[in-house]
């Protein structure tokens, strides 16, 4: 059984290339352990690693000793320049521009041995409240357009170092990807009048079928034209295009989500490689500023993908996206894990290192 599937987000077709019967055990991937004989993200390495430039910890605790719960470093190997001003030169054809943005790394927890998966609900919380912090922040750079953050989680999803952490690249033009979501969202706003990612949260709630799970803020799916296998994206229930606007009681909603559903791959597919990506409108131009904020008819959403297929020459070439795993069996799986109750108090303790 095949069919195509259009994903009014993405802008593409989907190949659901269902394979009859398939289930979680052929998705599992053979993990190697991977041994670190030093690892620069524990406690006792922080002066290996660059200053702290936010960090969850006691007041009484000094910057870059232990004692911190999150703790968020300039990269050591950045991809792009901290120093320099990104102007546009071009020669005919060719355009270029200095690679000039910030490259960060939010180490999640001080513990080697625990996964973002394993955090309570208020480590999580804490790792959020470092996204949002930096996030900020780094809109006082005027170089810059856009933060995204994201999270390389085992091998086969590029992470680097086996301590659990995520990263932030703060670049100077707004990445295509959300560009063109983005584009996607203002089309639909012009000619329906609504939010493209609203009215697929009402037809998904609908639906049904390809829920994971919802609580009081979030709703947590496995997308109608998932490209891979237990695709699953988090939304904000009420529309908001910008990820920074989140409360402090929303975000202890989205850290019971992104547990809850992380426990779930852990549990379902044997601890699976995956990334996720917080997609977020960029902020406006100063110039710009208005009283609702740009672009309005974007929604903030985090994209979570587990790393269990190989891209082939036909998904290169073609764009078309090949998926043995159609949402409403993924969807139905990823439900009926049995994880245990998650609610566990706490408080957020945090402070600036560096202003
Ligand atoms: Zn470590
Ligand atoms: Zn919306
Ligand atoms: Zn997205």
């Amino acid at each position: 059984m095949s069919e195509l599937r259009w994903d009014p987000l993405k802008k593409n077709w989907i190949i659901m290339a269902h394979e009859k019967g398939r289930i979680p055990r052929d998705f599992f991937r053979e993990r190697k352990p991977r041994i670190l004989s030093v690892c620069p993200f524990c406690y006792g390495k922080e002066e290996k690693t660059s200053p702290e430039v936010f960090v969850v910890r006691p007041e009484s605790s000094p910057a870059d000793t232990p004692g911190w719960q999150v703790r968020v470093i300039p990269n050591k190997y950045p991809v792009l320049n901290a120093e320099g001003r990104p102007d546009e030169r071009s020669r005919g054809l060719f355009r270029s521009m200095e690679g000039v943005g910030v490259h960060e790394i939010i180490i999640e927890t001080p513990d080697h041995e625990r996964g973002l998966a394993d955090l309570s609900p208020g480590e999580i919380v804490n790792v959020l409240f470092a996204y949002r912090a930096r996030m900020l922040a780094l809109r006082g750079d005027d170089r810059l357009r856009y933060v995204l953050l994201f999270k390389n989680y085992g091998e086969e999803a590029g992470e680097g170092i086996s301590h659990s952490h995520s990263q932030l690249i703060a670049v100077p033009v707004v990445p295509p990807v959300t560009a063109a979501e983005i584009e996607a969202c203002r089309e639909f706003h012009e000619s329906e009048g609504d939010c493209l990612l609203c009215a697929m949260l009402r037809q998904e709630r609908a639906e049904g079928e390809r829920i994971i799970l919802e609580n009081e803020h979030f709703i947590a799916f496995a997308p109608y034209a998932s490209g891979f296998p237990f695709e699953m994206r988090i939304f904000p229930l009420v529309h908001c295009h910008d990820f920074s606007r989140i409360t402090d009681q929303e975000m202890a909603s989205l850290a019971s989500a992104l547990k809850d559903v992380l426990q779930r791959l852990k549990k379902l597919l044997r601890d699976p490689s995956y990334n996720f990506i917080l997609h977020t409108a960029p902020p406006p131009p100063q110039a710009e500023e208005n009283a609702n904020g740009l672009p309005g008819c974007y929604h903030w959403h985090l994209e979570m993908i587990p790393r269990l297929t190989k891209i082939t020459g036909l998904e290169w070439g073609s764009g078309f996206q090949v998926n043995p795993m159609p949402p409403e069996p993924a969807a139905a799986f990823l439900r009926e894990v049995n994880i245990s109750a998650l609610d566990e108090p706490f408080d957020i303790i945090y402070r600036f290192s560096q202003e």
